[in-house]
């Protein structure tokens, strides 16, 4: 059986308090009944003295009456004798008290039921004392008896004043004493080892210096053991699950980080992307230069894509010369394909490693989790899959798993290309479709819209290339461009004598570009356009994150004098508590709910929406209008505005410009 310091030393007090309180109490015992046969010696004592001057002084039992001043001053010097009496058998010849004139019986003098082995027990237990008093009446021998009766009172309380200055010294100081001597073993040593039991089982909190020197050294002594070990543990860690030639992460550690990653990406259904890289013709190099110069270049390989990646990303070497590396928080697969581009470029670069010029490219095989693979051995599988793929395609390129989003990703890569640089060869234009208002059929105004004139491909509509320039953020620049190039248009066509509003569609990403405000002002000065003709047709995806910007950024255009135009109202995000909070001029609904006037839900939506609006005291406009019989609707339920190809299709320039010479503008 193990017992604690903790109980083991409080056993030993405890016994240590036994023997103690043994030996004073035995000490105690032996000290009272010392003190209890001095006062029994002295009461005998006095008796016998008082008895030899009766003996000498008295002839008749009657002369003892006038020795009544002797009894009373013995008995008044001893403080335990409270009546002293001279007996003849059981007549009472003297007494001090006069309550006593009658001998007490035996049984009061001798407690008969009490062994009086001790004076103590004398003392205490007996009523009184006897001594003898001896004389000769003529030739007769005579004995009288000579009595103290005891005052227990008295003696109790001397003996008890005894003990309590007993318990005091022998009985209260050591056990302070040993009470101390307790907390200092426990400061000292029992609580200092107990830490040191605990740092040794979890190794969770460093104890601070101990005062004993032994314990002081087991301590410090632990602490060097401890953190060693830490350090060891670490190195062991990440030896694990380090590329030794190279340094980067090994298979291990890939494996742990996809572990976590699928468990993250699963959790917020987020994609990302895995990519097997391998060197084509590394073999070639490692046979004809040898291994130290391959893995020379290994080594620069690892630190080239190391390198290329985002601190988010992640790469590590599989094999030989594979390397699989994972890219997250990509905004579109454009951007996984920049950093691959980059990767690629940066590799083929030509390399001089320990003086040889050396030429490398690499082959990368795609995989998308979780539509190619939903755990590492199918996307490792699948991308090595694809890789294969770039390699027979005849090397130095990359290739996603399944055929179709390669296609769609090259697609778009080419588009993303050629849609930035027909910017600069200035291939886009703006076309305008007319704003009528349904009750006088006038004119008011003109909503520009973009088109892509390409010299290869005829007229590009915007649905084509809009939605990539929005998610790669092409959408901004092109966005200043149809800004400028509307104003400008406004300027020139007044200056011609046609005044008309223009409204000009604002992606989101732009209206929460950092240096929109700024653009915007320097834009407006430029052009001199009055801003109360201009109209922003914003998305409600705008709203999709409410906060301070996007709140102040609509403010912003308010204050400078333009409107603001809800664009495709209802097929968005459509909550209703943003219209009321948000500085809103128009509402535009969607074409979409227009083809649906003529069925019992379209046509109470639209009501509902020009009823809200008007207590809102917005401007309705319905969109797509193609028919007589929408417009007479639209009219019956008090809609204000309306554009369709029933009035006109968006128009180039100079179409608009005879449009409007046909047409009335208010
Ligand atoms: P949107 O802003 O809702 O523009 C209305 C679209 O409906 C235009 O297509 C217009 O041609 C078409 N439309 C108008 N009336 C009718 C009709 O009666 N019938 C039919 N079938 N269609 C009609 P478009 O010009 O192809 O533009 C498509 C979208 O591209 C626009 O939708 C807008 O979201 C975007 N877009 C166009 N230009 C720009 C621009 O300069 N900047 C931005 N950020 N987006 C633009
Ligand atoms: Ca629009
Ligand atoms: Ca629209």
């Amino acid at each position: 059986m193990l017992i604690n310091i903790q109980k083991f030393s409080l056993f030993m007090f405890l016994l240590m308090f036994a023997i103690l309180y043994a030996i004073f109490a035995d000490y105690y015992l032996d000290q009272r009944e010392r003190t209890a046969s001095v006062i029994l010696r002295g009461l005998q004592h006095d008796l016998s003295e008082i008895g030899y001057v009766f003996s000498r002084s008295i002839t008749s039992k009657k002369d003892v009456k006038s020795f009544r001043a002797l009894l009373e001053r013995h008995r008044s010097q001893n403080d335990f004798v409270f009546a002293a009496m001279v007996l003849d058998d059981s007549e009472v010849l003297l007494t001090t008290d006069p309550r006593y004139n009658t001998a007490p019986s035996k049984s009061m003098v001798y407690n008969s039921a009490v062994p009086m082995s001790s004076a103590y027990e004398q003392l205490m237990k007996k009523k009184g004392i006897e001594g003898v008093i001896r004389f000769y009446e003529g030739e007769k021998r005579q004995e009288l008896k000579l009595l103290f009766l005891l005052d227990h009172e008295e003696l109790r309380l001397n003996m008890s004043k005894n003990k309590t200055a007993f318990l005091v010294s022998f009985g209260l100081l050591p056990i302070l004493i040993l009470v101390l001597a307790w907390f200092i073993l426990q400061y000292f040593v029992i609580r200092p080892l107990e830490k040191l039991r605990q740092y040794a089982y979890y190794q969770s909190k460093v104890p601070k210096t101990f005062k004993l020197k032994e314990l002081e050294s087991i301590r410090s002594s632990m602490v060097q053991t401890f953190s060693r070990l830490e350090l060891e543990q670490k190195e062991l860690y990440s030896m694990a699950r380090t590329d030794a030639l190279c340094g980067l992460a090994n298979r291990n550690a890939l494996t742990e980080y996809l572990k976590r990653l699928i468990a993250d990406s699963s959790r917020a259904k987020t994609e990302f992307a895995f990519l097997f890289l391998d060197l084509d013709h590394f073999k070639t190099v490692n046979d004809s230069l040898g291994h130290s110069i391959g893995d020379e270049l290994l080594k620069e390989v690892a630190s080239v894509i190391h390198s290329v990646l985002r601190s988010n990303d992640f790469v590590a070497r599989v094999g030989g010369d594979e390397f699989v590396i994972v890219l997250h928080q990509y905004k579109s697969l454009v951007e996984v394909a920049e950093v691959i581009e980059r990767i690629q470029k940066r590799l083929n670069i030509p390399w001089v490693i320990q003086t040889y010029p050396i030429e490398i490219t690499s082959s990368i095989g795609i995989a998308l989790y979780p539509k190619d693979g939903e755990d590492m051995i199918s996307l490792m599988q699948h991308a090595d899959i694809a890789m294969y793929e770039a390699k027979n395609k005849g090397r130095a390129q990359y290739h996603y798993f399944t055929k179709e989003l390669n296609a769609k990703v090259q697609e778009s890569i080419a588009l993303d290309k050629s849609m930035r640089e027909a910017l600069k060869a200035n291939e886009y234009e703006l076309y305008y479709q007319p704003k009528t208002n349904v009750y006088s059929g006038k004119i008011v105004g003109v909503e520009a819209l973009i088109r892509w004139i390409s010299p290869s491909k005829g007229i590009i509509p915007p649905n084509v290339f809009i939605p990539l320039a929005e998610e790669n953020g092409f959408i901004v620049e092109l966005g200043y461009w149809v800004l400028e190039e509307a104003l400008a248009q406004q300027i020139r066509w007044k200056e011609k004598g046609l005044d008309l509003a223009i409204s000009i569609n604002i992606a989101t990403s732009q209206l929460l570009d950092p240096a929109f405000e700024s653009k915007l002002v320097s834009v407006l000065k430029q052009s001199k356009t009055d801003p109360v003709k201009l109209d922003f047709e914003i998305t409600e995806y705008l709203f999709f994150e409410q906060n301070k910007d996007n709140f102040e950024v609509l403010n912003t255009i308010r204050s400078l004098g333009i409107s603001i135009s809800l664009d495709d109202f209802g097929t968005g995000y459509s909550s209703l508590s943003y219209l009321k909070k948000f500085p809103i001029d128009n509402l535009k609904i969607d074409k979409s709910f227009v083809d649906d006037y003529d069925t019992f839900e379209g046509a109470v939506f639209l009501e509902t929406i020009v009823k809200m609006g008007q207590a809102l005291q917005m401007k309705i406009i319905a969109e797509g209008v193609e028919q007589k019989e929408q417009l007479e609707y639209l009219l019956a339920i008090g809609c204000d505005l309306y554009q369709g190809y029933y009035c006109s299709k968006p128009l180039c320039v100079k179409e608009l410009e005879a449009f409007c010479q046909e047409h009335e503008l208010g």
